[in-house]
C-alpha cells in the first residue's frame, strides 16, 4: 500500500472517531495509524506491540478500547476465527473472503463478487440476518505448510 493512502486510511479513522465524539489524542492517532498500517488483521496485542513503540506508556485497554469503539462505529470488524486465542480484526470492511491456514493460522483476503451474490443467496434461501462485512472465512492448509508436510512424510 502507498504511503499517501495509508496516511488516508488513519485520517479517515481518527475522523470516525472524531464523529463520534472522540478528542484526536496523539495516542489515539498512533493507534489509527497502527491499524491503518497493520498487514493483515491484528489482534489488540499487536497493535499494542506497535503503539507501545511510540508510547511507552500507554496501556493494552486504551488500545483495546479504541479498536472497539471503532468495531462499534463500523470501521474495522472483529473477525471470530475458530481455535484462535485471540480476536483478530480485519481492517478491510469491504464483504471478502478470509482464507485461514489450520496449521500456522496465516490469514489471507481474496476479494471477489462471488461473496456478495453466496451472502445474499444465505440471507434469501435461509431467512438469517448475515451482515456482509463480516465477510466469509474458509478454513485449509497454506501452501508453505502443505509443502512442509510433504517434506516430512517423504
Ligand atoms: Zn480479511
Ligand atoms: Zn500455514
Amino acid at each position: 500500500m502507498a504511503q499517501e493512502k495509508k496516511d488516508n486510511k488513519t485520517e479517515a479513522l481518527l475522523r470516525i472517531l472524531e464523529e463520534a465524539g472522540k478528542r484526536n489524542t496523539a495516542q489515539r492517532y498512533e493507534i489509527c495509524k497502527a491499524i491503518a498500517e497493520y498487514p493483515g488483521h491484528p489482534t489488540v496485542a499487536d497493535l499494542y506491540d506497535t503503539v507501545r513503540a511510540r508510547f511507552p506508556m500507554i496501556s493494552q485497554a486504551t488500545v483495546y478500547n479504541t479498536v472497539d469503539t471503532l468495531r462499534e462505529l463500523g470501521a474495522i470488524t472483529r473477525l471470530e476465527i475458530a481455535n484462535h486465542d485471540h480476536t483478530h480484526y480485519d481492517t478491510d470492511v469491504h464483504p471478502h473472503v478470509n482464507i485461514v491456514c489450520r496449521y500456522c493460522e496465516r490469514i489471507q483476503d481474496l476479494h471477489t463478487d462471488l461473496v456478495h451474490t453466496l451472502i445474499d443467496e444465505a440471507s434469501r434461501t435461509s431467512g438469517f440476518d448475515i451482515r456482509p462485512e463480516a465477510g466469509l472465512i474458509l478454513y485449509g492448509i497454506c501452501p508453505d505448510c502443505k509443502k512442509n508436510s510433504t517434506e516430512t512424510e517423504e
